[in-house]
């Protein structure tokens, strides 16, 4: 394959790690990162959004690859190609992929990153240490920076030419009612798990499915094609909201997030139900219950929700 051989005048894998700093250079990184759980739509859009606000206009100069390519999903040599010289035109969020469009040597392209559990994307100054599981460096034309880390390595990189990526499923967040109501015609299994599955709404994981169900007073074992035109209508007001809430908090923690509980995710987003089995409903006061469906635990009021 030749996956470890240096990609078009970068260095050879591993040189970079070896005690390479920068001498007296400011140590400013930040990290449009994750450390916790699987990262969900809200997540995947205020790191693309941090991207995109630091890096759009920018270009890649050229291109370092590690050796691990199991997350590569172009060949090697192919993402040195199409990354080295192209303009980043912006970033942006498509289901729960990051999505760089490109101008590259070539014509249009897209860079296409999904961070799987553990994928980080860095952004920093050239002589700050490299993260163990840095598997590419886009050294860019301004002369940050652009670093994917990833230590479990279900991360996915990929090029593609064109700008017209997307995602199987709508975008929950520029779905309008009607689509919205369109997609769960028919169907017989739980809401719960139609919000879940990915080939019709892209990027609603299981926080987010459980948060929009208790807003819409909707239990999660409904069918799906039994619900009423008015509680779609809540379920999709709930959706929206609860996104907008988690990308308005992610977009002020992004810097400095920590995960303490090790579960609970990115944002500070209060839960009213998700993990919240036995507690008290913010709404009632009665209990939250948990119940398995389509092998996920759902979390909800069963007062509030019917
Ligand atoms: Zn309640």
């Amino acid at each position: 394959m030749g996956d470890s051989m240096p990609i078009c005048g970068a260095q050879v894998n591993g040189a970079r790690g070896s005690g390479w700093m920068r001498s007296g250079g400011e140590r400013e990184r930040w990290s449009v990162g994750y450390t916790g759980p699987m990262p969900e739509l809200p997540e995947v859009e205020t790191i693309a959004r941090g991207l995109d606000k630091r890096l759009a206009g920018d270009r890649i100069a050229e291109v370092w690859i590690g050796d691990k390519t199991n997350l590569l999903k172009s060949p090697a040599a192919e993402i040195a190609r199409v990354l080295e010289g192209a303009r980043i035109a912006r970033f942006r969020r498509v289901g729960k992929h990051i999505v760089g469009d490109l101008e590259s040597r070539e014509g249009p392209a897209q860079w296409v990153i999904h961070l799987g559990m553990t994928g980080r994307c860095l952004v920093c100054e050239p002589g700050v240490e490299l993260a163990k599981h840095t598997h590419l460096i886009a050294t860019l034309g301004s002369g940050r920076e652009l670093r994917f880390v990833d230590p479990r390595r279900f991360g996915k990189l990929a090029v593609r030419a064109g700008h017209g990526f997307a995602a199987p499923g709508a975008e929950p967040i520029a779905a309008d009612r009607g689509e919205f109501v369109a997609l769960f015609k028919g169907r017989k299994t739980p809401i719960k798990s139609a919000l879940l599955n990915q080939r019709l709404l892209s990027g609603i994981g299981n926080i987010y499915a459980d948060e929009s169900l208790f807003r819409a007073g909707v239990r999660p074992r409904r069918r799906a094609a039994g619900l009423t035109r008015a509680e779609l209508m809540r379920l999709y007001d709930g959706i929206q909201e609860v996104l907008a809430e988690a990308i308005a908090a992610g977009g002020s923690s992004i810097n400095d997030y920590v995960d303490a509980s090790g579960e609970s995710g990115f944002f500070q987003l209060q839960h009213r139900v998700y993990q919240r089995t036995g507690e008290a409903c913010l709404v009632c006061g009665a209990g939250i219950r948990r119940v398995v469906v389509a092998g996920r635990s759902s979390h909800y009021c069963p007062t509030c929700q019917r």
